[in-house]
């Protein structure tokens, strides 16, 4: 929906409005995932091949163990850490809640744009002079 009307333009007074009204609730939408309470974890989160170290186990010849990795920044430096296993699944999800709020905010960052050029219609219709601008 929000992409047909982004693409199409409309120019009659009631679709502006009609417009404004769903980029309203399309912002709505995304101010209401920026605002959860849940925490998220700002970087990125890789499952990576490891090798344990112990000569006797089979990943000394054969492909490693699955093992979460954390990326993150901290004072300007790029960290890495392993994550323990317990902690992975409850990681993981936190990770992907903070790339649900990175997409919301490239939408209100499109929304805002959209919702300008509809708004800056508006005020042309609303000059004493009409439309002639
Ligand atoms: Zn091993």
């Amino acid at each position: 929906m929000i992409y047909y009307i982004l693409a199409y333009p409309m120019s009659s007074k009631k679709n502006t409005t009609r417009s404004l009204r769903v980029l309203h609730k399309r912002r709505q939408e995304s101010l209401k995932l920026l605002l959860r309470p849940e925490p998220i974890i700002i970087g990125n989160v890789y499952d990576v091949m490891r090798r344990c170290g112990n000569s006797s186990c089979h990943c000394a010849a054969k492909p490693g163990h699955r093992q979460t990795l954390l990326i993150y920044a901290e004072k300007g430096r790029r960290r890495c850490k392993f994550v323990r296993r317990q902690d992975a699944e409850w990681i993981k999800q936190a990770w992907l809640r903070y790339r649900d709020c990175k997409k919301a905010l490239r939408e209100l960052r499109a929304l805002n744009s959209r919702e300008l050029a509809l708004l800056r219609v508006q005020l042309r219709w609303r000059d004493v002079r009409g439309n002639a601008v």
